[in-house]
């Protein structure tokens, strides 16, 4: 006797292939304000904040990084 086995539908999450990524930083320095804008660049997300450090000696940051997101599905059902 054989037993077919069903396999189940697998998903993925991934950013969309149109998307950009948006990078925020926030500083979390006590009193601190420094936000500068958010950036499609995050090399330059990066840079701004370790000059930030440079300057200030503040080296803790909150960092977001969004993007629009596109469920696949990666194995269908048989
Ligand atoms: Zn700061």
């Amino acid at each position: 006797m054989t037993t077919a086995v069903i396999a189940p539908r697998m998903y993925s999450l991934d950013k969309h292939p149109d998307s950009e990524v948006t990078m925020t930083v926030r500083c979390m320095d006590g009193g601190c304000t420094w936000e500068p804008l958010p950036t499609t660049e995050p090399a330059s997300a990066h840079v701004e904040s370790e000059l930030h450090t440079a300057e200030t000696g503040h080296a803790v940051f909150t960092v977001s990084v969004e993007y629009i997101g596109l469920v696949t599905v990666t194995r269908a059902d048989e």
